[in-house]
């Protein structure tokens, strides 16, 4: 056991080997609070303290949950195997697989990701003819989640407004049409188990009793349900003799990141509070960055205010200067990229041990591209993900027919899919019909009278063939079978630009033979006809594709500043930082959006090891426009002696021929940062004195944020986001801006 602790400094020993008591560990970004987490689970195992099945611990993503468990298998001689470990989604969803009949819910009940949530309620919309102009679908699933989070059904939603009525009026059809179709969204696995243990006190008490050790990694980003889950689960009860389990938190108020999806830093405090939390640790060294890397961490974020306030050192020395790359456009900040990368992977680095890192998805196209180009493996979490893909999601749909008819989104994908006749009158008459006798539009379908019952009979005898072929094939097997026998591969095959959906197909059955790999190390739930087949098809859903990048070749990695979160690299690059894309400019007009896109900066440099790379381009394509922004304020926050700029050689009056004309300058020849800070693009006198980033004021749109500028003389216009107003490109010699 002291092997265990042997590798620990002071604070991290005590934390570790707290007395069963709640505690939190309140620690900036690689101090080492998830190895604090993970050791303290072997620690109360090895040491005898608590049974493996007495532990339950949340973490952020499935790739966590994954390597906490491998973790823990080479820290101790025991089988992880039934120990709950996953993320909030993942553990609601096995509570409510086991408990489903209490919960209200059928065995095979299927999870709606939030592309399928947005689907069902269009078609809501659509069955009870509502104008979705007026109740835009996305605000409507904004608005129901919200709800959900918050805890509240329907009846229990305060409406003032006749506007509000009809949303929360809408949110209980959404519930029926779920129910009816048995299908269960991400919001709906908290509240359905929330709800679950609230009510049913013998399955509340059994799990009361059973969990001794309740631990949460980045307890900062949890939302109010999910706290109240906590609190739930760790609650004792005095009169039936039940202790409280022990919440063991860990969190860093600085990397709070999903305020946008309910999360609050507040959960930290009424923590302390509510739980009398004696045990407040704080780590200050950091042990994963260079000093250069930590020292732009710890100055970028000290602009933030109301912080818990912690501040990180390390042992490490200063390392590379930060690099930073002005490029003329975004392909030539990828071109730079890519040789960057390339001249590490020469000096010996790992490509996994690489991330390309950005705020928005939309940014990554331009990267692939140089990547693919260049030949070097790389791969994309989150974005179009596997799971995600068309073919991907059609196939499902077959897949979650068989184990669940009455799911109605898939239903309606692929009932045409690939076209059999059935037009969009036929699916109306049933759409119509499943309303009048309120059953799915499966069941609807022996009710249909004419041509289109015919024609939609015929697609329900397709699926209960497949059906009754299936039942005993395993799970492989059963995918291959299934995409022949409905058509979709001969339907690709047909298809022109159809070999790499084909091949994506394959990948399923590997991702199902993979699935069973993994699952019969937990073989509970192998057996029944179709059991597996439904965990795979919540696996699909609830992981989203996240394994994808672990395996197979080593390969450059592609993410998302979020999608980032609680991982490290040896050397990371964080492109597009301009006004506009990094800070976002939703969130350029309110402090507390401000504050929250620093966090994200903060999360994003504090996951470089060794060396960090920021760059920014003077234009970029993005969804179809060519935008001129100016370098993000972040940059700016950096200290420039922690900094090395890199320009390229060129005057920088032939940016607009610059495109493609971009060569590396030989290294070791980079220039310093330039004396003059490179000019705003376009110059300022174009903005009539105006900059980007100013507040000013419009008569009629009133304040908002100058986020972009373009052109010159006569044509000179900005973009300016007004908040509720929207986001305007006006021109200036027409539109009377005044500074404020
Ligand atoms: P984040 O806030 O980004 O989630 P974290 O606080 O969870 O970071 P960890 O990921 O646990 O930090 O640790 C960061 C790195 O430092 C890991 O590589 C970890 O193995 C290493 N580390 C942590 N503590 C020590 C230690 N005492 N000695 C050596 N390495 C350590
Ligand atoms: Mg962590």
């Amino acid at each position: 056991m002291s092997d265990l602790l042997a590798n620990l400094n002071t604070e991290q020993h005590q934390a570790v080997t707290l007395p069963p008591q709640h505690a939190l560990i309140l620690a900036g970004a690689g101090s080492g609070k998830t190895r604090v987490l993970t050791t303290r689970i072997a620690w109360l195992i090895s040491s005898g303290q608590c049974d493996p099945a007495g532990i339950l611990a949340v973490t952020f993503t499935n790739k966590a949950a994954k390597e906490m468990l491998a973790r823990l298998s080479a820290m101790l001689p025991i089988s992880t195997r039934g120990m709950w470990i996953g993320t909030f989604h993942g553990l609601c969803n096995r509570l409510l697989r086991a408990h489903h009949r209490d919960a209200g819910l059928p065995q095979l009940f299927q999870i709606l990701d939030s592309a399928d949530q947005l689907a069902a309620i269009k078609r809501l919309l659509k069955t009870f003819n509502v104008d979705d102009e007026k109740f835009p679908p996305r605000e409507l699933q904004h608005f129901i989640n919200a709800q959900k989070e918050a805890g509240l059904r329907p009846d229990a939603v305060e409406a003032w407004d006749d506007y509000t009525r009809r949303r929360v009026e809408l949110y209980r059809e959404y519930e029926t049409q779920c129910q009816r179709e048995s299908v269960v969204d991400f919001a709906e696995l908290l509240l359905r188990t929330y709800e679950l243990l609230e009510r049913n006190e013998p399955v509340r008490r059994h799990y009361q009793r059973r969990f001794r050790h309740i631990l949460v990694d980045e307890f900062q980003d949890t939302n109010r349900l999910q706290y109240r889950w906590l609190k739930l689960l760790a609650a004792g009860d005095a009169a039936s003799g039940t202790p409280g389990a022990c919440l063991f938190c860990v969190g860093d108020d600085d990397q709070s990141i999903y305020r946008f999806r309910g999360a609050e830093v507040g959960n930290m405090r009424d923590f302390e509070r509510e739980f009398q939390v004696a045990n407040v640790i704080r780590l200050e060294q950091n042990y994963r960055s260079h000093g250069n890397i930590l020292d732009a961490a710890n100055a970028i974020i000290r602009h933030n205010s109301g912080r818990l306030g912690k501040n990180l050192w390390t042992e490490q020395g200063a390392g590379e200067p930060i690099r930073v790359f002005e490029a003329f456009g975004d392909s030539d900040e990828a071109r730079w990229i890519v040789e960057e990368v390339q001249q590490l992977v020469r000096e010996g680095a790992l490509r996994s041990d690489i991330a390309l890192l950005y705020r928005s998805n939309a940014q990554s196209r331009v990267l692939e591209h140089a990547l693919f180009s260049a030949g070097i493996p790389y791969r994309v979490y989150g974005g179009l993900r596997f799971f995600e893909r068309q073919e991907i999601k059609h196939a499902l749909a077959y897949l979650r027919l068989i184990a669940n008819a009455d799911d109605d989104t898939a239903f309606a994908r692929v009932v045409n899919f690939p076209t059999r006749g059935i037009g969009a009158r036929s699916l109306e008459a049933l759409q119509e019909a499943a309303r009048t006798y309120n059953t799915s539009l499966y069941a609807t379908v022996p009710h249909l009278a004419g041509k289109p019952g015919t024609v939609l009979a015929q697609f329900v005898r397709l699926i209960e063939d497949l059906r009754r072929d299936t039942a005993r094939l395993p799970l492989p097997e059963l995918v291959d079978h299934v995409l022949d026998s409905s058509g979709l591969r001969a339907h690709y095959k047909a298809e022109k630009e159809g070999r790499e959906r084909l091949e994506n197909l394959d990948e399923l059955i590997a991702a199902a033979a993979n699935f069973v790999a993994e699952s019969q190390a937990d073989a509970g739930a192998l057996g029944a006809d179709h059991a597996l087949l439904a965990d795979f098809l919540a696996h699909a859903s609830l992981e989203a594709g996240e394994h994808q990048a672990d395996q197979g070749m080593d390969a450059v990695q592609l993410m998302t500043v979020h999608a980032a979160k609680g991982l490290e690299f040896d050397a990371v690059f964080l492109s597009g930082l301009e006004e506009g894309l990094f800070p976002h400019e939703n969130a350029i007009l309110e402090a507390e959006g401000l504050e929250e896109e620093r966090r994200l900066m903060y999360v994003a440099v504090t996951r470089a090891r060794q060396r960090l790379y920021l760059s920014f381009a003077q234009s970029r394509m993005l969804h179809g426009q060519t935008r001129y922004n100016l370098r993000s304020r972040f940059l700016e926050e950096i200290p420039e002696p922690l900094t090395r700029w890199i320009t390229p050689p060129k005057p920088r009056g032939s940016a607009a021929t610059g495109f493609g004309g971009y060569y590396e300058p030989p290294r070791g020849a980079f220039s310093s940062r330039p004396a003059a800070p490179p000019a705003p693009v376009p110059p300022r006198k174009n903005t009539g004195g105006l900059q980007v980033g100013q507040l000013v004021s419009h008569a009629r749109f009133g304040k908002g944020v100058i986020i972009a500028a373009e052109g010159s003389g006569a044509d000179a216009r900005v973009q300016i986001n007004f908040g509720d107003a929207g986001i305007k490109w006006l021109l200036l010699g027409v539109a009377k801006l005044e500074p404020c």
